[in-house]
């Protein structure tokens, strides 16, 4: 049974895409076979892996709201080994016109994953930075949340925010949304700040935070533009070491596999 997972935080710039990006390549790389959904307007996941590049191409857009065949939609990305669901600017139109469509505008996503989800051992959603309804169709289609917190000041704020989001939608539209897990990004241990706002997380969420934290790194900002996920990019940096933690820390929690 394929497992979907929304990487979501309201607020931008916290490690979302990049974590979207590098945990399922990752994932790939550990023989799993993974779909990343692009569900944000901005297309920065499926430029990070180099999934579009020609005009015209049809996007999550078109199998949202024009019925287009979403095994059409979906571009195999060689480096990686992850498969795409790609996004762009016209993700912003299917945005307003889903508000104002009537009961169901928060299943669309769901419909159109559900009959593919077996086919892929997980299935990673890059969400937008808003609560609005795109986020709550991702939160809806489902099965958990991994959410990446930047460590900054008011961080547990946000996340505050977010928890409140996922009762409503527990509430209302998947009552069986689960938290997957809270990652730590851009730690950098040589900051009182950085210390302080991990430590703070920690207590308040306790085992749901992995024990890797994501450090920040350089070459995880270039890997982006050359369209390569960081193990394609610099399978060596600090970066790459810590997303492949990552990726073995989250098989521990969901297949119980040692290291
Ligand atoms: P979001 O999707 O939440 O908006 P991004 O993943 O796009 O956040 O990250 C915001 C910016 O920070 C991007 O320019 C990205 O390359 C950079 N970035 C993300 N994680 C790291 C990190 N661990 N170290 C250095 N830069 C990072
Ligand atoms: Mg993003």
């Amino acid at each position: 049974m394929g497992k979907i997972i929304a990487i979501s935080n309201q607020k931008g710039g916290v490690g979302k895409t990049t974590t979207a990006i590098n945990l399922s390549s990752g994932l790939a790389k550990l023989h799993k076979k993974v779909l990343l959904v692009d569900f944000d307007s901005q297309g920065n996941a499926s430029q990070g892996l180099g999934a579009l590049t020609s005009e015209g191409q049809p996007t999550i857009y078109a199998v949202l709201m024009e019925d287009y065949p979403i095994r059409d939609t979906i571009v195999h990305d060689e480096n990686s080994g992850v498969d795409i669901l790609p996004a762009n600017m016209s993700l912003a139109g299917a945005d307003l016109m889903m508000d104002k469509m009537g009961s169901g505008k928060e299943m669309l996503l769901k419909n159109v994953l559900d009959p593919i989800k077996d086919e892929y051992d997980y299935i990673l959603i890059d969400c937008p930075p808003s609560l609005g309804l795109l986020n709550t169709n991702a939160l809806t289609a489902a099965n958990s949340v991994l959410i990446p917190v930047q460590c900054e000041y008011y961080a547990l704020e946000g996340v505050t925010q977010l928890l409140i989001t996922i009762r409503i939608v527990q509430q209302t539209s998947n009552a069986g949304l689960k938290i997957e897990g809270i990652l730590m990004t851009m730690f950098n241990n040589t900051t009182n700040l950085s210390v302080e706002v991990s430590q703070d997380v920690r207590q308040a969420f306790g085992k749901l935070v992995y024990q890797n934290s994501i450090p920040r790194n350089v070459r995880l900002s270039e890997a982006p533009s050359r369209g390569l996920s960081i193990f394609e990019y610099d399978p060596r940096s600090k970066g790459a070491m810590a997303y492949m933690e990552l990726c073995q820390e989250f098989l521990n929690r969901n297949e119980g596999k040692t290291k």
